[in-house]
């Protein structure tokens, strides 16, 4: 691999490392995030390290079986999770598992969030569904993880945190927080007695998630 790509990758992985601390996404070395080009490498962030002293050297590249190519640091205990996501997601080219507040009382509830704002079919793509339990850092973990996710760009897992999938970290970080804020106006909803959260139609959601993936945004105008 380029010595600038390999570069590039680090540094993005070390700023994302950097934002999800500051943006209270998760404390201390909890939390893991890669990033993978075309071919399928994977750059990855290392086991237990603070992420505010990670440099480009602690950061880990994995084949696309997971198998470490470069790199001397154990990387993530979620490695599994990350290489089993790009291997049944084409579209993905980074991951980022956080464990955010709000979001997390539904990993604790167990209880998907369906899609009650426009947010989450925009950058989500339908209901945020709960994997179901399995201890940090195993295959199972991994495999319900994927189950969870489907096609869309987020899911919780049980008595844990999130996971954000999408084509480069920016769209990760606005998956999350989109989750986060869709999580604590949910809990908010359910608060008030006598009414029930409404959820979009189906085919109101993939109308929206088609025109954010496609079309929105500033481009050449006709
Ligand atoms: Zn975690």
């Amino acid at each position: 691999m380029e010595e600038k790509t390999k570069k590039e990758m680090a540094e993005a992985v070390i700023a994302a490392g950097q934002r999800m601390l500051e943006s209270n996404l998760t404390v201390e070395t909890w939390g893991n995030i890669s990033v993978r080009t075309e071919e399928g490498i994977i750059c990855i962030t290392p086991s237990g390290m603070s992420y505010q002293e990670i440099t480009p050297g602690d950061l880990v590249f994995l084949d696309p079986e997971g198998k470490v190519c470069e790199g001397s640091r154990i990387p993530s205990i979620e490695t599994q999770m990350h290489v089993k996501i790009y291997q049944n997601r084409p579209d993905v080219y980074a991951i980022l598992h956080t464990h955010p507040v709000a979001s997390t009382v539904f990993g604790v509830l167990r209880k998907p969030i369906p899609v009650i704002t426009d947010e989450i079919a925009q950058a989500i793509g339908g209901e945020i569904s709960v994997a179901d339990y399995a201890l940090p850092g195993t295959v199972l973990l991994a495999e319900n993880t994927v189950k969870a996710l489907g096609e869309k760009n987020a899911c919780l897992l049980a008595n844990h945190g999130a996971v954000c999938v999408g084509k480069d970290l920016n769209a990760c970080f606005k998956a999350t927080i989109v989750l986060e804020t869709s999580a604590e106006i949910y809990q908010k909803a359910l608060a008030v007695s006598g009414c029930e959260p409404v959820e979009l139609k189906e085919d109101d959601v993939k109308a929206m998630y088609d025109f954010a993936q496609n079309h929105y945004g500033q481009r050449e105008r006709r």
